[in-house]
């Protein structure tokens, strides 16, 4: 991209685009999405209702994500990335699983980026609930992939479910194929007591505490949810250098607690901002965000500015760390992914 007075003839195009009086800023980044859950709108699982987050995992998501074929991914992937696409976001971090067909689905996936034309990072829920180690060698191969690749629309992270999923054998081996790979790990955490009661039950370890032992900290990982952390353990992130990312519209749909990122900002955490699986709609979900915080402290002079900041800088921080072309902003050298949203003001500017 290049920006400001342009020398004539400097370059030719095909269509020009006159923006004058509307917004022109760079495309919105999604810093975590599970595009598999699509199809998982409005639909109900058979039987009594959840209770609770663990039947929640058990009643839907791990009977859904098991019954999905090549086509399912696929299209479940075409519809969220052209609704991303609609609501102004051109880059997506996702978390995929498709126990069924997890061979080459980041393969699907990555299909459906090109043709609609966003950035994708992908990566595989590796865990041990079907089987152990269950598909670490799908995200080694993409990852050798992307590197191969000889443009960087896309890039890879190392998927991994949660510690209660993750026995210490396929933590060991995560950590040894990631490290190999020199890529980060992207993976939930604390999203609900669960997390840390099996961790604390099974290793006498806070959740933080046992990523640390793999050596899973860092500035390449992404830490999803983290709503359950201690002090410390927002400190280790800080001390680390890892990212954290927030998800209000998911964590509200699932009655569970909220994130305290207000408290992570003040000790400098990076926190961002995702839709898990909600929408692909990052506006609504910077809205949700300052939102529930307000209830949550219930002040109704905070999180407005965090929520802008996370949306529009610390989400930019975060992609431009696991993708190698600059994005993010209207300056030189930084890809083009620019939208125009229509914007009409109630009060004349
Ligand atoms: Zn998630």
């Amino acid at each position: 991209m290049d920006v400001g007075k342009i020398p004539e003839g400097k370059y030719t195009a095909d269509k020009t685009i006159d923006a004058n009086g509307n917004v022109v800023m760079p495309g919105l980044i999604n810093a975590h999405h599970h595009l598999y859950s699509t199809f998982a709108r409005g639909f109900s699982p058979p039987g009594e209702p959840a209770t609770n987050f663990q039947e929640i995992l058990e009643k839907l998501w791990w009977k859904l994500d098991l019954a999905l074929n090549e086509e399912d991914v696929y299209y479940s992937a075409l519809i969220a990335i052209m609704h991303a696409a609609r609501a102004g976001c051109t880059t997506i971090i996702d978390h995929h699983a498709s126990p069924s067909c997890a061979d080459g689905s980041l393969d699907l996936i990555e299909e459906v980026f090109r043709e609609v034309g966003l950035s994708g990072c992908l990566c595989y829920e590796v865990s041990d609930r079907n089987k152990k180690g269950e598909r670490i060698e799908e995200n080694e191969r993409f990852a050798k992939k992307c590197e191969a690749s000889d443009d960087h629309q896309m890039s890879a992270l190392f998927g991994m479910h949660a510690l209660m999923t993750l026995g210490t054998e396929t933590l060991e081996r995560c950590a040894d194929v990631g490290h190999g790979l020199g890529i980060g790990f992207h993976v939930h955490v604390a999203e609900s007591e669960d997390d840390l009661q099996v961790t604390f039950k099974k290793y006498q370890r806070r959740v933080m505490d046992r990523f640390l032992e793999f050596g899973l900290l860092g500035e390449k990982p992404i830490f999803v949810h983290g709503i359950h952390f201690e002090a410390r353990e927002m400190d280790l992130l800080k001390s680390s250098d890892s990212m954290l990312v927030n998800n209000p519209e998911s964590n509200m749909n699932n009655g569970l607690s909220v994130t305290p990122i207000l408290e992570m900002l003040q000790r400098g955490v990076t926190v961002g901002l995702g839709t898990d699986g909600m929408s692909s709609h990052m506006i609504s979900q910077a809205r949700a965000m300052y939102l529930l915080q307000r209830t949550y402290r219930r002040d109704p002079r905070v999180a407005f500015v965090e929520s802008a900041e996370i949306l529009l800088k610390n989400n930019r921080k975060i992609c431009n760390r696991v993708f190698k072309e600059p994005r993010g902003l209207l300056e030189r050298g930084y890809l083009a992914d620019i939208i125009i949203p229509e914007y009409v003001p109630f009060t004349p500017p």
